[in-house]
């Protein structure tokens, strides 16, 4: 019956396979890397790179599932994916840029009322200073942050 960490081998009884210690640790070493969209979002064929809807995306899904519920998360996503939409329907991205901007300003004040965590808010100010057009918004970040949203459903659904 017992169940191992899969680190120290102390007998757990959760759904993890690591113990309480052995996964704040891991979890410590978990961070944004240094070099995260230094290069912008697309690689030289001006395609997005693929990383940042796979092992990036999951990263940074892991680093802020602990610190916000998904509610949050949602709300910050919902406010992007409506300035998406916009354009879609034909609004200039010049026109919303504002709007997308704004985000910047919710996240500061979520993350003042202890709402989000630190990650989440550098997260946001990193990929707010990369948009700077129609292809970096609705091709760079949307997209990327689709997939932070959809494996932060993915490790919540496992707590
Ligand atoms: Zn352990």
């Amino acid at each position: 019956m017992g169940k191992k960490c899969r680190l120290c081998g102390k007998l757990i009884n959760n759904n993890y396979d690591l113990c309480y210690d052995c996964k704040q640790s891991q979890k410590n070493k978990l961070k944004l890397p240094k070099d995260y969209l230094a290069n912008g979002y697309f690689n030289e064929k001006k395609i997005l790179n693929i990383d940042l809807i796979d092992k990036t995306a999951k990263l940074i899904a892991q680093l802020i599932s602990d610190k916000m519920t998904s509610g949050q998360l949602r709300k910050f996503y919902g406010h992007a994916k409506r300035i998406y939409n916009q354009i879609q329907n034909g609004a200039e991205f010049e026109e919303l840029e504002v709007e997308i901007k704004k985000i910047t300003a919710f996240v500061a004040e979520a993350r003042g009322k202890n709402k989000v965590g630190n990650d989440f808010y550098r997260f946001i100010c990193i990929n707010m200073s990369c948009i700077k057009d129609y292809d970096t918004f609705m091709k760079g970040f949307i997209p990327h942050f689709e997939a932070v949203v959809a494996y932060f459903t993915y490790y919540n659904s496992k707590k």
